[in-house]
């Protein structure tokens, strides 16, 4: 696969493609298909996935209406309440939102969510964009069965300057009202075996989904198409683990496709590896390795970027990906990137577009990838153990909303 040929699957997948639409299960196809040119034949893996389409969202504060959008899967409500904006997350701050509406200026992640719950808060308010774009769109938010775990709220998402002004005006009182649609639906896995010497196997990873308003050739159909350039090369070059390419579904989401994955323990029983690619080769900004697992890894790695002379950072940590579910059950993890500066490529926007992406970069990101992924995949034995050491360990806890750490 060459440069023009990658740069021409991110033409053919310039569409918003969110978990459980028609448009996500296109891209699947897509993939699918890709596969097949190369002699393989890959596979969809369904699993289920909440669906939602709204149908009223409505935000007034003190009688004035505020553009939004309805947080998914959040219920259906009519609420009013004092607005409280909640600037800090310290005791004194959270004792605030007892009974009120809270306005936030961060996103809501599952701790924040919790202390929400617990602080009595009835509903809140975040928001997205900045001050310094023409646009005014408004993402589409979504109330996570993981975050909510059944206590559901009233919940609304609008623009940057909307919050400023409320907050200028210094809001009393807002007003939620939330009607929607909620289903069971399905999204896929796509699921590629190059089977090797023995049935151990390297699991590679990238989420092909969107969130709403991205068409995602950045995030992450770059990381795609580095699976099927790894893949292309494996078909005709197998090795002695046995490989498994899964381009995941719902990523966005919260990693539904890797996490229904390795929920099964059949699925991950002989995987030794994890390697994921999420947000790759684009023409600026910095390449960076981010492993889960032990410092053995992280110097491998480090060791093989100096010997080729490929600028690399590496570091210990958690990426917010789909590596992440793996990393969970003690496979070593890595997930690849090159980060570009925000300025210059967006990402869950609409400034995710062709601008930055550059097909020779690709080639150069996944020839070092594949480098990686030759060693790894001809070791007698795979050099990491399946082990997550206790730092790791509690940073995974963390992030899955496990246990907190502070
Ligand atoms: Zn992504």
């Amino acid at each position: 696969m060459n440069a023009k040929e990658l740069i021409q699957i991110l033409e053919d997948t310039l569409y918003i493609r969110t978990s459980g639409t028609a448009e996500e299960a296109c891209c699947a196809n897509y993939i699918r298909d890709k596969v097949s040119e190369f002699g393989c034949k890959a596979e969809l893996w369904p699993f289920a996935v909440s669906m939602a389409e709204i149908q009223t969202a409505e935000l007034t504060v003190d009688g004035i209406s505020v553009p939004c959008t309805g947080y998914f899967c959040a219920g259906n409500w009519d609420v009013e309440a004092p607005l409280y904006y909640l600037r800090h997350d310290d005791e004194f701050s959270l004792s605030q939102c007892k009974d009120k509406i809270v306005l936030l200026d961060t996103v809501v992640g599952y701790w924040k969510y919790q202390d929400l719950v617990k602080a009595g808060a009835l509903g809140y308010i975040t928001c997205n964009g900045t001050v310094y774009s023409d646009d005014n769109d408004i993402d589409q938010k979504e109330q996570r069965a993981f975050v909510h775990q059944g206590h559901r709220m009233p919940a609304v998402n609008i623009h940057v300057r909307d919050t400023i002004d409320i907050v200028r005006r210094n809001g009393k009182t807002a007003h939620i009202v939330l009607k929607q649609k909620e289903w069971e639906g399905e999204s896929n896995n796509v699921i590629l075996d190059i089977p090797g010497e023995v049935d151990e196997y390297i699991a590679f990873t990238a989420h092909y989904d969107t969130t709403h308003l991205s068409v995602g050739p950045y995030d992450n159909m770059s990381g795609c198409a580095g699976l099927l350039y790894l893949a292309e090369y494996f078909a005709k070059n197998p090795q002695h683990y046995s490989l498994r390419f899964i381009w995941c579904g719902s990523e966005e989401r919260g990693l539904l496709g890797a996490k229904a994955y390795c929920a099964q323990e059949e699925n991950i029983r002989n995987c030794i590896m994890n390697i994921n690619l999420d947000m790759i080769g684009c023409l600026m900004g910095r390449f960076l390795s981010c492993v889960t697992a032990g410092e053995r890894m992280s110097s491998y790695i480090s060791c093989m970027s100096n010997e080729l002379g490929f600028q690399n950072d590496v570091y210990l940590g958690v990426y917010s990906s789909d590596s992440t579910p793996f990393a969970d059950k003690n496979i070593p993890a890595v997930s690849f990137a090159r980060i570009s500066p925000r300025t210059m490529s967006g990402y869950h926007d609409r400034y995710d577009d062709m601008y930055c992406m550059s097909g020779e970069q690709m080639v150069e990101d996944f020839e070092f990838v594949l480098a990686f992924a030759k060693r790894m995949a001809s070791a007698k034995r795979c050099p990491f153990p399946r082990e997550m050491p206790e730092e790791m360990r509690k940073k995974l806890d963390h992030y899955l909303g496990i246990k907190r750490s502070k």
